[in-house]
C-alpha cells in the first residue's frame, strides 16, 4: 500500500513550491490507490503557530487536495502534530539509548564551540567530539547537580550511505560528513531529522516527496532508520521552484504564496494544474489536465531533476483557459467577491434575481479578457460607471479626421433608432454608416469603442451595446463630442 505524506512546519504562509511537492505526493498515492497523510510539524515552537495550520488546509481544501488522515481527520497512526507526539519522541529515544545508539550529552553550546574550533585547528572535521558519550552515572549526576539540562545526542554511523533517489538518481553520503548529532534538545523537543523518521516509520510511509534542500539531510535520517531496524521510504528529492531570473522563487518575482493566489482570483483548478507541470510533464505532452487526468497519467518516472521555473505567463494562460471553460454560473458564483471588492456593486445586487441577467451577461463578455478573476474590475468598470478613464492608447484614434464623423453619425442614428437595440440592430447601423461615411475598420470602430468603454480592446462592441443601454451609450458618445 502506497503511503505519502505532506509535512509543513506552519510557521508562514504556504508558499507554491511546498504545495507542488504535497501535489506531487497525492497524485502519487491516488494513483496507486494509497493514502495521502497530513501531518503537521510544529515542534518549532517560537516559529509555530496554529493558525497558520488552519491556514495551511484551508489552502490545500481550495486547491482540492484532501488527505486521508491528518490532525482534522485523525487516523490509525495518530496524533498528526508533532507537539503532541513528545512521548512518543522520547520513547525511542530512550529506546535508541538503553541500545547505545544515543546518550545524553552535558555540553553547553560554549564547550561544544571551543572543542571544534580545536579540531578545526588541527585540521579534523569540526563534529562533537563524543566527549559525554561514555559518562558514568555519577558523572552525570554530578552535571545535573550543576543543574546542567541534557540533550540527546545520536551515535552517528561512521560509514558511507548510497541513496537512490527518484528523481536525483544515486546520492553518495561519504562517510565522516556528520559527527554525532542531537535528536532531543534540552528542552525535551525533538529536533526535526529525528521526528521526522520516527514519524515517517510509524506512520507507515512508504514514499517521501520534498525539496531538495532537505537532501543533506537525509544522511542522518538514514542513519536512524538504520538504527530503528526500518527499511526508509523512497525518497524523492525535487529541485526547488526558480523564478524567471533563476534564483529562488521568493515575494521579489511576484505573489508566491496560495493565499495570495487565491486572493488574486485564480481558480483552484487552474493553479493545481499549472503546479503540476513544475517539474513534472504529462507522458503526451498534453498540458491542460484536471485533477483526475493527473492521477490516471501521474508517475514518478516523469519528475524532472533540474528546478522549474516559474512562469506567471503560463500559468495565466492556463487560468484564462480555465476562465472560459467554466460553466457561468459556476463561475458567476465564484466570480460575485470580485465583483464586490470593486466597490460598485454590493453581494444584494448580484444575488437579485432581476439583476442577475445583466450581471452574468457582463462577466460572460468579459471572462475571456481574464486571467483570474480580480482582472474583471478592469472591463467592469464601463458597464457600472461612468468616470471610466480613457487609456493612452486611445489618443492617435481620437485625433483621426474621420472621428468626429463617425461619433456624430452614430449618435444621430442611435438617437433615431425607434426598435429595441439589441446586437443585431447595432451590426445592421454599424453596416449602414460605413456604408454611409466611407470610413471603416478600425477607423470606424475604434472611435465607438473608445466613447463606450475608454478602451482599445475588449469584447465585441456588439454585445457591449446592448449591455450598456440606448441612453448610456448616447451620453458617452456626446460626452466624447464635446
Ligand atoms: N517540516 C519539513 C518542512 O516543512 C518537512 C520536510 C520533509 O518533508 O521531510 O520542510
Amino acid at each position: 500500500m502506497v503511503r505519502t505524506r505532506f509535512a509543513p512546519s506552519p510557521t508562514g504562509q504556504i508558499h507554491v513550491g511546498n504545495v507542488r511537492t504535497a501535489l506531487f505526493a497525492y497524485l502519487y498515492a491516488k494513483k496507486h490507490g494509497g493514502q495521502f497523510v497530513l501531518r503537521i510539524e510544529d515542534t518549532d515552537l517560537e516559529r509555530s503557530e496554529e493558525i497558520y495550520t488552519q491556514k495551511l488546509m484551508e489552502d490545500l481544501h481550495w486547491l482540492g487536495l484532501s488527505w486521508d488522515e491528518g490532525p482534522d481527520v485523525g487516523g490509525p497512526y495518530g496524533p498528526y502534530t508533532q507537539s503532541e507526539r513528545l512521548s512518543i519522541y522520547q520513547e525511542y529515544a530512550q529506546k535508541l539509548i538503553d541500545e547505545g545508539r544515543a546518550y545524553y550529552c552535558y555540553c553547553t553550546p560554549e564547550e561544544i564551540e571551543a572543542s571544534k574550533q580545536k579540531l578545526l585547528a588541527e585540521g579534523k572535521p569540526p563534529h562533537y567530539d563524543g566527549r559525554c558519550r561514555y559518562l558514568t552515572a555519577s558523572q552525570r549526576r554530578a552535571f545535573e547537580a550543576e543543574g546542567r539540562k541534557p540533550v540527546i545526542r545520536f551515535v552517528a554511523y561512521d560509514q558511507e550511505y548510497i541513496l537512490q533517489d527518484v528523481v536525483k538518481g544515486e546520492v553518495h553520503f561519504p562517510r565522516g560528513m556528520v559527527g554525532d548529532f542531537v535528536i532531543i534538545r534540552s528542552n525535551g523537543l525533538p529536533v526535526y531529522n529525528y521526528a521526522v523518521v520516527i514519524d515517517d516509520y510509524l506512520m507507515k510511509i512508504t514514499h517521501v516527496l520534498r525539496g531538495d534542500d532537505h537532501l543533506s539531510n537525509t544522511v542522518r535520517q538514514l542513519m536512524i532508520y538504520q538504527a530503528l531496524g526500518a527499511t526508509p521510504p523512497v525518497f524523492g528529492h525535487m529541485a526547488l521552484v526558480l523564478g524567471p531570473d533563476k534564483q529562488k522563487l521568493s515575494k521579489r518575482h511576484g505573489v508566491t504564496s496560495v493565499d495570495e493566489f487565491r486572493r488574486l482570483g485564480y481558480l483552484p483548478e487552474a493553479l493545481l494544474n499549472y503546479l503540476a507541470l513544475l517539474g513534472w510533464s504529462s507522458p503526451d505532452g498534453r498540458e491542460l489536465l484536471s485533477k483526475d487526468e493527473l492521477v490516471e497519467l501521474f508517475d514518478l518516472d516523469r519528475l524532472s531533476s533540474s528546478p522549474a521555473v516559474f512562469d506567471y505567463d503560463k500559468l495565466h494562460w492556463i487560468s484564462k483557459h480555465y476562465i472560459i471553460q467554466m460553466p457561468l454560473e459556476k463561475l458567476y458564483r465564484e466570480a460575485i467577491p470580485f465583483f464586490v471588492e470593486t466597490g460598485w456593486v454590493t453581494e444584494e445586487e448580484l444575488q437579485d434575481p432581476a439583476k442577475q441577467n445583466f450581471f452574468m451577461g457582463v462577466l460572460d463578455l468579459i471572462r475571456g479578457y481574464c486571467s483570474r478573476l480580480s482582472d474583471i474590475k478592469n472591463h467592469l468598470v464601463y458597464f457600472l460607471r461612468e468616470d471610466f478613464p480613457i487609456e493612452a492608447e486611445a489618443e492617435p484614434f481620437l485625433k483621426l479626421e474621420t472621428t468626429p464623423k463617425v461619433l456624430q453619425a452614430f449618435y444621430e442614428k442611435l438617437q433615431a433608432e425607434t426598435r429595441d437595440v439589441d446586437e443585431l440592430v447595432f451590426r445592421e447601423m454599424a453596416m449602414e454608416m460605413m456604408k454611409e461615411l466611407g470610413v471603416k475598420g478600425k477607423n470606424f470602430f475604434l472611435p465607438l469603442r473608445i466613447a463606450i468603454t475608454g478602451r482599445v480592446s475588449g469584447p465585441e462592441i456588439y454585445f457591449i451595446l446592448p449591455l450598456i443601454g440606448k441612453q448610456k451609450a448616447l451620453a458617452r458618445v456626446e460626452n466624447l463630442l464635446q
